[in-house]
């Protein structure tokens, strides 16, 4: 199949909500529904909007081990004002969705056409914007633009700034200095599929669960 949704939570999520809330039950869609004994549970949504169960959402691609590998040795310097992700997070966003419905997202998706992509990351650590510090990321472009395409009537209306593709290292506060910027890192890899992501926090920060995998360059109505 083109699509495979990937439900990845062993146990309830802190946020869901659990017990035997019948009225509730008939809108949840059955991907999200667990039932352990007389308890139905929702998995990994953060709450139910006017049209059904939504979670905070957003369409990524996630680096090959390898890549990941290298991003993970970098230095990361403990300095005040400064949150590196950690790196079970680093990602790079081709579409924030906000709060949606993981299944609406998921059937407009999977009749997408998503084109491949070879992405070059790199060639230093950079700044976007005051706050953040990132690695810049070519070749992504014209995937986001597909992406962004096939779910524009879904959740947050898309974002009309021109796409600037990157992956997060650090975010800082009141501007702190964070050390790497400027570091060289040069890594290429091929995307193999797009994420459907879910966020929820942890209290810690935040948790990232993949919904959904979308294959990319597969020309629609072929296997
Ligand atoms: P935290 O909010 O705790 O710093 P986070 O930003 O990684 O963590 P989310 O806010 O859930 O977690 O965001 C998930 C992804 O979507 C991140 O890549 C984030 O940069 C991106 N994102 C979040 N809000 C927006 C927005 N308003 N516009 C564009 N992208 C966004
Ligand atoms: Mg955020």
């Amino acid at each position: 199949p083109r699509t495979a949704r990937l439900h990845l939570h062993q146990q309830p999520c802190p946020h869901s909500r659990i017990g035997g809330d019948l009225a509730l039950e008939p809108k949840v869609p059955a991907a999200h529904r667990k039932t352990v004994g007389d308890q139905v549970s929702v998995i990994g949504l953060s709450g139910f909007g006017k049209d059904g169960p939504v979670a905070r959402l957003f369409l990524a691609v996630w680096p090959p081990a390898a890549v990941l590998e290298r991003l993970t040795a970098l230095p990361r310097p403990d300095q005040p004002g400064v949150r590196w992700v950690p790196p079970e997070n680093l990602h790079l966003t081709l579409r924030f969705l906000g709060d949606a419905d993981p299944d609406a997202v998921d059937a407009h998706l999977a009749g997408a056409h998503l084109p491949a992509a070879e992405v070059t990351l790199g060639p230093v650590v950079s700044r976007l914007g005051r706050n953040v510090v990132v690695v810049p990321a070519a070749g992504l472009d014209e995937l986001a633009h597909a992406v962004r395409e096939a779910t524009a009537s879904i959740g947050r209306p898309p974002d009309p700034r021109p796409f600037a593709g990157h992956l997060t290292l650090a975010r800082l506060k009141h501007r702190a200095a964070c050390g790497v910027a400027g570091t060289p890192f040069h890594a290429t890899f091929s995307v193999t599929g797009v994420a459907l992501v879910e966020s929820l926090p942890t209290g810690h920060g935040v948790g990232y669960t993949t919904l959904g995998r979308y294959v990319v360059g597969r020309v629609p109505g072929t296997p």
